[in-house]
């Protein structure tokens, strides 16, 4: 097993982390999927309100590839379809049946894996609706169905304690976790599992399959860094990862033929009283794991640096591993110029925060506005590709695509950092993530 070590990054001193106790949540009455929440997808419907649809049924599909279905992730009756604006499609609500009806697929048991050829599995996957389990680097969409990765990268999760942890959320799935990787390595036979130093104590069987830990802040653990540190040509930018969490989910599928809906979450942030893991469902509203939380609370979906406001009605996401939850922090700081911001969490060495070394309390406050960027290389500094945000973002403004190419606007793991240390507030990652998209969009046609 390898260690690299992540030089740059940036882990929060925060006060509220998930804590390493695990608790159950309440059955959901409704479970949901958020379309408008997966990159790239252009959702097309395949229900309406007041469907019957079992756990499994296609929900929707991707009007660029038809063949790629998204499945109910429960059982029950289409409740209510929300739209946003220019129509998008932003949630999809089910009502759960006391008893779910579940949809079963042919299945391969695990004897029969190691014989079994990649696209027996890729046709079982893409026909049940798990191939979006899947992701493909460095656009963190799903993969094309014709597609064969390179390098396979298995995440456990990321430094930061911002997600569920794989000590955690790994314990007694420890055979579908091998099922797992054993169906991932008929696609590539490259298969790579990495793991952040700082986590739990994994089972021996999880631990013995480690390609490499990594050492370091906020976002060690990220497949796309790992690729950036791995590959040797552009041919092996062709790869695809999978959150383990998602990887158990993928196994059980294939060789049960039933979709399996468990998840663990990291609960955390200065507005929830008890910060813990949670173990619910796929598609598990939000106030169902934020249980205890106080007045107000903003809601995020995924990492604080990266994820998305969710509101405090609203479900997790199909890739959602973790749930944060802020005070708003827009009320007035009377006189706290006074203070020097002792109790600011801050990369900068302005605030006398540098000088507590106790861990900080967070909120969503931007304490400030949007000014233009002053070229202090902040940004840069904390990248974990190595690369100069603030360069590609004027790069982008001026319409150069090929210079911001040149800069490594590909290599951008979408970790956010940058956005969060810009004192100009700068919106970096929604920057370098549209310019993403654009590139692809002008390159596909
Ligand atoms: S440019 Fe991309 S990889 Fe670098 S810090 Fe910003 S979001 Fe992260
Ligand atoms: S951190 Fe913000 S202000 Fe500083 S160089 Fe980067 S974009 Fe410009």
């Amino acid at each position: 097993m390898k260690t690299f070590t992540l030089t740059h990054g940036f882990s929060l001193r925060t006060s509220k982390r998930a804590s390493s106790s695990l608790v159950e949540a309440p059955r959901p009455d409704t479970v949901a999927l958020l379309p408008g929440w997966i990159p790239y997808v252009k959702p097309r419907l395949l229900v309406k309100e007041g469907d019957a649809v079992k756990l499994g049924t296609p929900i929707f599909e991707d009007k660029r590839n038809p063949f790629v279905v998204f499945p109910s992730p429960g059982g029950g009756v289409v409740e209510r379809i929300r739209f946003g604006p220019r129509r998008r499609i932003d949630e999809v609500v089910i009502r759960l049946d006391e008893i779910e009806p579940c949809e079963t697929f042919a299945s391969i048991p695990p004897s029969k894996i190691a014989e079994t050829e990649a696209d027996t599995f890729r046709h079982l996957l893409i026909k049940g609706g798990a191939w979006p389990l899947l992701r493909s680097l460095p656009f963190r969409d799903h993969p094309s169905v014709e597609e064969n990765p390179y390098h396979i990268i298995v995440t456990l999760g990321l430094a930061g304690g911002h997600q569920a942890r794989a000590d955690i959320a790994l314990a007694g799935e420890e055979e579908a976790f091998l099922n797992g990787l054993a169906i991932l390595s008929r696609f590539s036979p490259r298969v790579h599992v990495i793991a952040p130093k700082k986590i739990g104590a994994l089972s021996q069987k999880i631990e013995s399959c480690l390609t490499a830990r990594i050492r370091g802040s906020y976002p060690a653990g990220d497949p796309g860094h790992y690729l950036y540190r791995i590959r040797k040509s552009p041919e092996e930018n062709r790869s695809w990862y999978i959150e383990a969490q998602d990887l158990v989910a993928l196994a059980r599928f294939v060789t049960s033929g039933c979709h399996h809906t468990k998840r663990v979450y990291a609960v955390g942030g200065n507005a929830v009283l008890k910060c813990r893991h949670v173990v619910s469902r796929l598609g598990a509203p939000v106030s169902l794991l934020g249980d205890g939380q106080a007045e107000g609370a903003r809601h995020i979906g995924g990492t604080p640096f990266s994820g998305g406001y969710l509101p405090a009605t609203g479900y997790m996401n199909l890739h959602h591993k973790g749930l944060t939850l802020l005070p708003p922090g827009d009320e007035e700081d009377t006189f706290g110029f006074l203070r020097g911001g002792y109790d600011r969490p801050s990369l900068s060495r302005t605030f006398f925060s540098v000088f507590n070394k106790r861990p900080l309390d967070l909120d969503c406050g931007f304490h400030g506005e949007e000014r233009p960027c002053i070229n202090c290389s902040r940004c840069a500094t904390v990248c974990p590709v190595e690369i100069l945000p603030q360069f590609i973002m004027k790069c982008m403004g001026a319409g150069e695509v090929e210079e911001a190419l040149a800069h490594g606007l590909l290599d951008c793991i979408e970790c956010g950092l940058c956005s969060y240390v810009c004192p100009s507030k700068i919106e970096l990652l929604e920057t370098l993530t549209q310019s993403k998209a654009q590139y692809r969009k002008e390159r596909d046609g």
